[in-house]
């Protein structure tokens, strides 16, 4: 299997380069060439596979024999028996035919875990052999940054920066990332947004000669292929739990990057029976003013009571736009290079190919802690804002009751204080192994806005 970059602008690479490398050298994202197909039967006879081994068998088809059989297997064992929960990823009812994915069983709480526990060792596999070392960057929006520290900080190959946008997470995402101490963690808050953030990494990547000599930067957010293929997995387990009996399902999922709804896409393009996939955001909307209204220009970036959905410019649309727009690498350069310009329309024929995939719906903090209340006082159980939010963009956009609908709950409730609070509800306490984070030391900088700071910053730290 090879990959190539949505700009066009590299040769393909394998499965390896890729997961080592994470943005491609022209500045695109990478994809496979060729998206497997599944048949149904295939799919259906995977139905009584433990978490585990489901994973094995459908990364199997991208890893492409990257790593051997019996040693992919064996680590992906290791990745997730640390979930706390027996089924990893457990289905919980709500009424109406609704449920919810439960994906916070990981160490950090979110259903970043899944892939970064597994980046992590796949990382850790690639650079032992090379006797390699690397610096990891990252940007988070407050869950990457905890989930990529635990992954990967056991490695001794690599160094750790991740730039949080300062004041701008919440107190636990806070504390998860800056109390996670060693020698190669490092954990920079920058003075500006998500976006902000996210660009100083692009930067970085797109131009390395600020590294001591021998260095790579590698990607750990979801630029980086090898965490969406991680997160189609759980689209596949999902559905085996209904689409023996049911034609097909549906998914709502909260949405920032793009990352885990694009993996989704991919499950479906696999041949998974997927009805309708719903973008749900909140006011940070451009992804519903695209799919609702043909419309694809920045606004300003607002704070939210969802701050891991606090981002305007989904890294991962451009993975999608390139199937959207045939393959036109020209036009996929075009249009996310346009963007500050704001021009953005697409043909009817585009946007109707968009709209045949996705429906979409945003969401505001009033109605999401009103969500909140409401499905704990009626079905006493607690959703954190960002499911709250997939939650309602599943009523909101759902075409019938017959499907199953299943929201992606993508972190816990006890991470995310200050909407259970705003809809008058306890936080419940934080889980044993979290138990007395808000006391644990700290360590963190706080930087400008600037490339060039942080550049030095990295070079110094190395
Ligand atoms: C990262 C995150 C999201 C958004 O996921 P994307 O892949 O960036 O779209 C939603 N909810 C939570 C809790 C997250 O941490």
């Amino acid at each position: 299997m090879k990959y190539i970059s949505t700009r066009g602008q590299c040769e393909p690479q394998n499965f390896e380069e890729v997961v080592l490398t994470g943005l491609a050298p022209d500045g695109g994202l990478f994809i496979p060439e060729i998206v497997p197909q599944l048949s149904r039967e295939q799919i259906l006879s995977w139905k009584n596979l433990s978490y585990a081994d489901l994973v094995y068998e459908v990364i199997r088809l991208y890893v492409a024999g990257a790593i051997e059989d019996k040693v992919l297997k064996q680590m992906v064992i290791d990745t997730y028996a640390d979930f706390s929960h027996p089924e990893v990823a457990p289905l919980h009812a709500l009424n109406n035919n609704e449920w919810v994915l439960e994906l916070f069983h990981g160490p950090t709480l979110a259903f970043k875990d899944f892939a970064l526990q597994l980046l992590g060792r796949l990382l850790d596999y690639f650079l032992t052999k090379r006797q390699q070392h690397v610096a990891i960057l990252g940007a988070t929006s407050g869950d990457t940054g905890s989930a990529a520290l635990e992954g990967c900080k056991h490695s001794e190959f690599v160094d750790i920066f991740i730039l949080h946008p300062h004041n701008r997470v919440s107190e636990v995402q806070r504390k998860q990332m800056t109390t996670v101490l060693g020698d190669n963690v490092h954990n920079i808050a920058i003075s500006g947004n998500f976006d902000d953030c996210q660009q100083i990494v692009k930067q970085a990547f797109s131009d390395q000669s600020f590294l001591p000599d021998g260095y790579q930067l590698v990607a750990v957010n979801s630029i980086n292929w090898a965490r969406i293929m991680a997160q189609i997995v759980y689209y596949f387990y999902a559905a085996l739990k209904f689409i023996d009996r049911n034609e097909s399902v549906s998914f709502s999922v909260p949405t920032g990057n793009f990352g885990d709804i694009y993996a989704g896409y991919l499950a479906k393009k696999m041949g998974l029976p997927i009805k309708q996939l719903i973008i749900a955001t909140n006011k940070n909307d451009i992804l519903h003013r695209f799919i609702s209204k043909n419309q694809y220009n920045l606004s300003s970036l607002e704070a939210s009571l969802s701050p891991s959905m606090d981002i305007m410019v989904s890294s991962n649309f451009e993975r999608f736009i390139f199937d959207m727009f045939n393959g036109d690498t020209a036009k996929v350069t075009g249009f996310v290079n346009g963007l500050s310009s704001n021009i953005h329309q697409v043909s009817g024929s585009e946007w109707e190919f968009a709209k045949a995939i996705f429906d979409s719906a945003s969401v505001d903090d009033e109605t999401t802690c009103a969500v909140i209340k409401e499905v704990f006082d009626s079905q006493g159980y607690l959703l954190d804002p960002h499911t709250a939010i997939g939650v309602k963009a599943a009523q909101l956009c759902k075409n019938d009751d017959l499907t199953p609908m299943i929201t992606l709950a993508t972190a816990h409730p006890v991470k995310f204080s200050e909407a259970i609070t705003k809809a008058g509800l306890f936080m419940p306490a934080l889980p044993q192994h979290l138990s007395d984070l808000l006391e644990r030391e700290e360590n963190y900088v706080v930087m400008p806005n600037k490339l060039s700071k942080v550049e030095k910053y990295i070079r110094q730290s190395l």
